[in-house]
């Protein structure tokens, strides 16, 4: 039986729809208010607040096609079954069904549904550690739907565990399921899955979250037991096919003959065959990132600078198949006619799309080329210094990253080229140095949601500190930020909160900030540790990662001392609140489900 990706996405929802499950679209690829990961990385990511206990209105069974980015996957790229862009079916148990349940879908959907013969399928589960039990009760379940001991396999923590996604965050044990792409023969004489050499490929995985890591790295059991699976719709299309790779998928294929006819390369060799694959998963994760409605461009930092850095590598071995002309808009006009009836964002964006990868192309183009001068000013001086061994220095490499964005491994090659080697280690720990800075923009943007630091901008960040504080007055502890957006015009306050607010309770909350405005507190910072300022109760955002030593800002009254508010911020913050002038709350809506959203001016 030969089954595309469409049909087995199909199959799934439909499958999952009958066991009363309830399909949610797939979520954009940047998460919303959610800085513990770059970007959704899988299924489960959108659905964080609910696994964590929120209500869904959707119910407690959700079904759902993600779209999902793995910058973790990047170096794997080229290999037969590992995309940084791929498509996730997932099935979702709120706080419902467990273990029982989710295997004897999972079980029934690959034996049924798709056919697979048993004989095929081999399933590893949590071999146990010292912060949790093994998980026989899932290879029993295994056992009792007719998969063999010789085909149940346990394995530790680096296999069968699963999240928790950044940091910090609900996690668990998992089940996965492996498909044998060799002959029979091969079969006997297979390592098992998780095992160097094994032709078991991965395609499925039941994680049944049980347990919430915390930022102390302890876990804690969740309030409600869930499931979260996902299988890859790419990987295994391509495997029930039979193909080798998920690059012999036709519509890969098509992606692939576009590349060739740039480079007119009709017989590759086997490195000429890893470039095409790497454009090709690279131009297409590109096409998904910039076609998102969020805009995303590349950049030096954070998000932006994970789509530089694939978009350049992509660009770099167009170079190396010898292709001449600008080439990314082109292969990404066929990737947006692939994937256009399922998303519409791809159509809708197309213009950006191309024009952003024209424009990319051509300034990196454009840094190539004086960064090979730079590059050969480098060389020409040690030559004529003749110092010892020929070696490009960690620094001279990050250089030209930095400057000229030479990826490390560019560098490499054209040292090669002239008998010289480069210092790598040296250049990781610059390259760590730079990302941590990154990093800690990151933490000080999201912390602060602010956009510039003008003067309306810090007076509407003090207000987000009082509003915060009267909203957990008015409705209770539970109403918890969950990201701000502040220009200097107005501000926008999401937060936690299961019902619409009455006006009566907006009224009290803004009448609050009011009289805290009034009273003129003093607004203090303090350097501390990340310990001591969660022991002085200080407020925090969820699933924010803080780094060690951390700001804490405290809204008090200097004549009694009382403290109205206290909060880990990056700042900045007016001195007094009475510079803040008249708070109104313009509007209150619903964000996103279990989140609200006010939106406030400062008159
Ligand atoms: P692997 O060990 O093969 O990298 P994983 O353990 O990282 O897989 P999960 O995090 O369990 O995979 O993701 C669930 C499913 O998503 C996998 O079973 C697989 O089908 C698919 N998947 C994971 N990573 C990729 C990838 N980089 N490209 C394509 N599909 C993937
Ligand atoms: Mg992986």
């Amino acid at each position: 039986m030969t089954i595309g990706a469409k049909e087995l996405k199909k199959k799934y929802i439909e499958f999952f729809k009958k066991q009363k499950h309830s399909e949610i679209p797939s979520a954009s690829l940047i998460p919303e208010n959610d800085p513990t990961v770059l970007f959704t990385t899988a299924g489960m990511h959108p659905l964080v607040p609910f696994l964590l206990g929120q209500s869904h209105p959707k119910g407690k069974r959700i079904v759902d096609v993600q779209k999902c980015i793995r910058t973790t996957d990047i170096d794997s790229v080229g290999d037969d079954f590992h995309l940084t862009f791929f498509e996730m079916l997932g099935n979702w148990s709120l706080g419902d069904y467990f273990k029982k349940e989710a295997i004897t879908w999972s079980f029934e959907f690959l034996t049924k549904e798709l056919k697979i013969p048993i004989e095929k399928i081999a399933v590893t589960c949590f071999a146990g550690d010292a912060n949790a039990s093994q998980d026989l009760e899932a290879a029993k379940i295994w056992k009792s739907l007719g998969i063999p001991d010789e085909r149940i396999f346990f394995l530790p923590k680096t296999d069968n565990w699963w999240g928790p996604a950044g940091e910090t965050g609900p996690c668990g044990p998992d089940t996965e399921m492996f498909y044998f792409v060799g002959t029979s023969q091969e079969q006997k004489k297979d390592p098992g899955p998780g095992t160097k050499g094994t032709k078991y490929v991965e395609i499925w995985n039941d994680v049944f979250m049980q347990y919430n890591k915390t930022k102390q790295g302890k876990f804690e059991l969740l309030k409600q037991q869930n499931v979260d699976t996902g299988m890859g719709v790419e990987r295994t299309t391509a495997v029930l096919q039979g193909k080798k790779s998920v690059y012999e998928l036709e519509e890969f294929q098509r992606i692939i003959l576009k590349i060739r006819e740039f480079s007119k390369i009709a017989k590759p060799s086997t490195k000429q065959i890893i470039s095409e694959r790497i454009i090709t998963d690279h131009i297409r994760a590109s096409t998904f990132i910039l076609g998102d409605d969020k805009k995303l461009i590349p950049s030096n930092v954070e998000r932006g600078y994970v789509l530089r850095r694939i978009l350049r590598r992509a660009i770099r071995h167009g170079m190396e198949l010898g292709i001449k002309e600008n080439f990314c808009s082109e292969i990404a006009k066929i990737i947006v006619e692939i994937y256009k009836p399922e998303y519409p964002e791809l159509d809708r964006n197309k213009r950006f799309i191309f024009d952003e990868l024209d424009k990319e192309e051509i300034r990196f183009k454009e840094t190539l080329t004086k960064g090979i001068h730079e590059f050969e000013r480098i060389i020409k001086q040690k030559i004529s210094q003749k110092q010892g061994p020929q070696i490009i220095s960690g620094n001279e490499a990050f250089l030209l990253f930095q400057s000229y964005g030479f990826p490390l491994e560019m560098t490499k090659e054209l040292a090669a080229e002239k008998g010289f080697t480069v210092n790598t280690d040296e250049y990781e720990k610059d390259f760590e140095k730079h990302q941590e800075l990154s990093r800690t923009a990151t933490i000080g943007k999201f912390a602060s949601g602010l956009a510039d630091t003008s003067e309306m901008s810090t007076k509407y960040h003090t207000a987000t500190h009082l509003l915060h504080k009267a909203l957990q007055v008015v409705l209770g502890p539970e109403a918890k930020q969950r990201g701000s957006n502040i220009t200097p015009e107005r501000m926008r306050f999401d937060f936690s909160w299961q019902a619409k607010m009455t006006s009566e309770q907006i009224k009290k909350a803004e009448d609050l900030v009011n009289e805290k405005i009034k009273q003129g507190l003093t607004v203090k910072k303090e350097e501390m540790s990340l310990e001591q300022a969660k022991k002085q109760g200080a407020m925090h955002l969820f699933g924010e990662k803080y780094p060690d030593k951390v700001s804490v800002y405290t809204i008090y009254d200097p004549k009694t001392k009382k403290e109205f508010s206290k909060e880990i911020c990056t700042g900045p913050h007016v001195k007094n609140t009475s510079e803040l002038g008249h708070f109104k709350i313009q509007k209150e809506e619903s964000s996103s489900a279990g989140v609200r959203r006010i939106k406030a001016v400062l008159e």
